[in-house]
């Protein structure tokens, strides 16, 4: 079941659902991709078509904001809870160390992903880290010929949005049987460059607020909040409950 939020189609899953399912995936032949859309994306992707597509491709898609889950409350079809992709992914991480599936770190700037993998072997014993490469590569293939020799069963591809959705949409059916999983800046936490808000905030939807402050320079970006959400309320009052019922 999904629930549309200006188009996007999130799935309505608790974060133990989300981990169930994509653990699943993890296990299935083929390849497969999941995306964690905040408000900035969902915008984004109204004036990007091959994003809009990309989006609504993913094998899931998971509220990552929770401007997300406001918007949902506000179009009358809640979601279950906010699935931050950061804390989806830890737990990913808890089963692939668990189980021995090996895992890739594709993204951020040169070295970023080596100090991650350092970090969470050490927070997930028995991690197996089956390969390491930055987001600044121009060409595909070699860094795809690199995930299918790692043999890698997950993948960590942070990006950055768009870049990361379209190239998981557009590169599924060529990384071998493997999930990857899309978590923006999540690398750059994993490394210990950039810091995630207290819990105290984060228990009170405020973590776009510790990053503001954390990260002045974000105010361009979250600035276009209030306007995602302003518009929702206009899409509810013009069209009542009836335009955001489930997509699937
Ligand atoms: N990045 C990358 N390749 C690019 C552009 C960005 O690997 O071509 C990385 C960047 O170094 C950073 C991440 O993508 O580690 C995006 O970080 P941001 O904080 O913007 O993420 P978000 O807000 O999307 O979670």
């Amino acid at each position: 079941m999904r629930v549309s939020v200006k188009g996007i189609g999130f799935d309505r899953l608790s974060m133990e659902e989300a981990v169930r399912d994509a653990a699943a995936l993890m296990a299935e032949e083929g390849g497969h991709y999941i995306v964690t859309p905040n408000p900035e994306i969902v915008w984004l992707a109204r004036s990007m078509p091959e994003l809009h597509s990309a989006l609504n491709g993913a094998d899931l898609v998971i509220p990552d904001g929770i401007g997300i889950i406001y918007a949902a409350r506000i179009l009358g079809t809640p979601l279950v809870e906010r699935v931050p992709g950061i804390e989806l992914t830890e737990h990913l991480l808890d089963i692939c160390a668990e189980q021995g599936i090996p895992v890739y770190l594709l993204g951020a700037k040169p070295g970023v992903a080596e100090r991650a993998g350092e970090n969470l072997k050490k927070r997930h014993s028995g991690l197996v880290v089956a390969g390491c490469g930055d987001g600044y590569f121009q060409e595909d293939e070699p860094v795809l010929a690199s995930l299918r020799a790692s043999g890698a069963r997950l993948i960590l591809v942070c990006l950055g949005f768009p870049r990361q959705e379209l190239w998981m949409a557009s590169h599924r059916d060529e990384v071998g049987p493997a999930l990857m999983l899309g978590v923006g800046g999540s690398m750059d936490v994993f490394a210990g460059d950039v810091k995630r808000a207290p819990e105290g905030w984060r228990r009170l939807g405020l973590e776009w607020l510790y990053r503001l402050i954390s990260q002045p320079s974000r105010i361009r970006r979250m600035i276009k909040l209030p306007v995602f959400l302003l518009s929702v309320v206009w899409e509810r009052l013009l069209h009542g409950r009836a335009s955001a019922e489930g997509t699937e």
